[in-house]
């Protein structure tokens, strides 16, 4: 009886999902939430409900709309109570969509469910989801093709594959392979959309995932090419470990795991943005309306490869801390550990003085350095200007900084690095740990640069014209 109820209920749903505030006035119980796949009518639901509900965690925002005018509806959940970490770095950034493709809708479930456990773990006091919102902030768009979702087909309304819309090698794939992959890059609202939140919102996620289904596997790039890509040991390790402690799901390149496929928002999202990314795709059972089995059970292990990603997000880029730093005169030799799992093929050391001039090495002025020509601009890892630390490793290096004025009473040193391999990582200038920083000169190393001795020399004779006037 129950069961029937709650398959009217549905109905009336499914029939009003095209008028939100009609649906609006019919809430959702579990039951259905459990055995049935969402509605754009019930999606607007329940994420209206969890804001809410939780105004502490989520945060609801609209990043767009679809082609026919539906809401991109995009959940930023963490404790928005603080900014930053506890220990006041910046949050680590997660973004997770679903429901490119209408008709997938297993791959749409596991973006709610992910959201779900996180919410509703925090309304109980799981030290696990306290420990991720405390320091990460999640962005969730559960249903970016809602036109289609609502029609039940791969297609947005234009008959355009979303996947295949994005400016990555847009229908670059080869021939035999057709896809509908719209007028031009970008050229659907849906993709759109979902590329201007990457830029703007989230360019700094450290993890992508974006929902599918068809065959039960994970994905990593590229899909365009069959070579690994650059961040290879990044979705080796990760692949292993999933399959080690977790689940048994094939992990594998994309081009070779399923097939050459372009354009689409995983190739985008490290190609263009450097996130590491992943398509996962749960199983090819699309349909499993009013089934017994509850969506989170039959998404249990789905979800808990989804929990690991998120609670290990800090290790997906690299991680360099200086364990030693010696100046000798204008020399710094320097000792950096990598605490992440993502090699970098691109860092450096800047040195910022009291007064604000940034130096690298190399360079004879401040500002200015041969390993940052036009020619060379990420060109720190060759000689003098740079190097590299592999995942999981340690570098020895010795910069040569020239004139710079390095002082050990003020100014100070940065790392400067790409997170990942890939060219479209971001850069990060995080400074060195004073405590790590030694001096190694016979005198004190301020007194070989030529301009702090002038201005010594400039105190003296100031104090020595002082005492004749006096
Ligand atoms: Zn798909």
């Amino acid at each position: 009886m129950r069961r029937l109820l709650a398959t009217l209920v549905l109905a009336s749903l499914t029939i009003a999902s095209a008028s939100p505030m009609v649906a609006a006035q019919v809430g959702q119980p579990d039951i259905v939430q459990e055995h049935w796949y969402h509605s754009y009518a019930t999606l607007t639901l329940d994420v209206n409900e969890w804001a809410d509900d939780y105004p502490e965690i989520v945060d609801l925002i609209v990043a767009g709309q679809t082609e026919l005018g539906r809401n991109l509806w995009v959940l930023r959940i963490s404790d928005w109570s603080e900014e930053n970490k506890p220990d006041g770095t910046e949050k680590d950034v997660v973004y997770i969509d679903g429901g490119h493709h209408g008709n997938e809708h297993l791959g749409t479930e596991l973006a709610f469910l992910t959201a779900e456990f996180y919410i509703e773990g925090w309304e109980a006091g799981d030290q696990e989801v306290i420990d991720v919102l405390t320091t990460t902030e999640l962005h969730i768009l559960i249903m970016l093709n809602a036109d289609g979702n609502d029609m039940d087909t791969r297609w947005n309304i234009n008959q355009v594959d979303l996947n295949r819309n994005y400016d990555h090698y847009w229908n670059n794939c080869p021939p035999n392979n057709p896809t509908q992959p719209g007028s031009g890059p970008f050229s659907e609202s849906e993709t759109l959309a979902n590329s201007i939140y990457m830029n703007t919102v989230v360019p700094d996620a450290d993890l992508y995932v974006t929902m599918h289904t068809g065959v039960w596997i994970m994905l990593y790039p590229w899909g365009r090419w069959p070579e690994q890509p650059s961040d290879w040991e990044l979705f080796h390790f990760i692949r292993d470990d999933v399959n080690s402690n977790i689940s048994e799901i094939p992990i594998r390149n994309a081009n070779q795991g399923l097939y050459p496929n372009c354009g689409t928002s995983r190739d985008y999202g490290y190609g263009v943005m450097g996130f590491p990314t992943f398509t996962f795709e749960t199983d090819d059972e699309q349909w499993l309306l009013g089934t017994i089995e509850a969506l989170s059970d039959r998404l249990g292990e789905e979800l808990d490869v989804m929990r690991y990603l998120i609670e290990n997000v800090w290790y997906w880029r690299a991680r360099l801390v200086v364990d030693s730093l010696v100046v000798d005169n204008g020399e710094v030799h320097v000792n950096v550990s990598n605490l992440g799992r993502s090699s970098t093929a691109n860092a450096t050391l800047t040195y910022v003085t009291g007064e604000g001039e940034t130096w690298l090495p190399s360079g004879s002025d401040p500002g200015e350095s041969p390993c940052e020509s036009e020619e060379t601009v990420y060109n720190y890892s060759s000689p003098g200007c740079g190097f590299g630390v592999n995942a999981t490793n340690s570098t020895k290096v010795t910069l040569d900084f020239g004139n710079a004025p390095i002082s050990s009473t003020e100014g100070q040193f940065f790392l400067f690095y790409q997170k990942r391999v890939i060219d479209a990582s971001t850069w990060v200038s995080e400074p060195v740990n004073e405590s790590m920083v030694e001096f190694d000169n016979r005198i004190e190393g301020t007194l070989s640069s030529p301009s702090v001795f002038l201005s010594i020399v400039c105190v003296f004779l100031a104090a020595f014209k002082n005492r004749e006037e006096n």
